[in-house]
C-alpha cells in the first residue's frame, strides 16, 4: 500500500494520503507529482504513470497552525530514536526524553515543560550527565548543530510513519 506525502503549493507537507485520494487529486488536476516511487506504476482505469510519492497542490491552502499534541512517542520519532547529544542511536530500554531547560526551571517560572521546542531524545548517560541543568550550564551540545527545536510546521504523524527516502529533502524537522 503506498503512501503518499501531500505538499501545500508552498512545499510546506501537508499530510500523508492514500493512494485512491492521490488518484482522485491526479483525476482532478490539483495536483503535479514532485517525486515518483523509483521503479513503480500508477494504473488505474483512468491513469498510467509512474507512482506518485510526493504531490504538490496547484493551489494555495490556509491551513489554521493546529498544534499536534506533544507526545513522548512524537519526541522519539521527530528525532530519529537518536540521543541529540551524544548521536547515539537508542535502544528501546533506552529511549529517554530529556528537557532541554530542566522540569524544576520550568515549572519555576510557570512555562510549560513539555513542548515540542524544549524536549529532545536522548540516551541515559547523556540525561544523567546534565543532571537538573540546562543544556547550556551543563556544557552540553547537540550533536547536529544545525538541529534546532522547533514548533513543527506541520504533523508529527507525518514523522511517526514510514518516511519514503524522496520525502526527506520536503520535512523539516
Ligand atoms: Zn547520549
Amino acid at each position: 500500500m503506498a503512501n503518499i506525502l501531500l505538499l501545500n503549493a508552498s512545499f510546506e507537507p501537508l499530510a500523508v494520503v492514500k493512494l485512491s485520494r492521490a488518484i482522485g487529486l491526479l483525476m482532478d488536476g490539483k495536483v503535479e507529482v514532485i517525486e515518483a516511487m523509483p521503479g513503480r506504476e500508477l494504473r488505474s482505469a483512468h491513469l498510467r504513470q509512474p507512482m506518485p510519492s510526493v504531490l504538490r497542490l496547484r493551489y494555495y491552502v490556509n491551513v489554521p497552525r493546529r498544534g499536534v499534541g506533544w507526545s513522548r512517542r512524537g519526541v522519539l520519532a521527530r528525532d530519529h530514536h537518536t540521543c541529540q547529544y551524544c548521536g547515539k542511536r537508542l535502544g528501546s530500554h533506552e529511549e529517554t526524553v530529556d528537557h532541554v531547560i530542566p522540569q524544576w526551571h520550568c515549572r519555576a517560572h510557570k512555562i510549560q515543560p513539555n513542548t515540542w521546542g524544549n524536549t529532545v531524545a536522548s540516551c541515559p548517560k547523556c540525561q544523567q550527565r546534565k543532571g537538573g541543568r540546562s543544556m547550556h550550564e551543563a556544557g552540553m551540545r547537540f550533536f547536529n548543530p544545525n538541529y534546532e527545536p522547533k514548533i513543527p510546521r506541520t504533523n508529527y504523524l507525518i514523522m511517526a510513519s514510514d518516511i519514503r527516502p524522496e520525502w526527506k529533502r520536503y520535512i523539516r524537522i
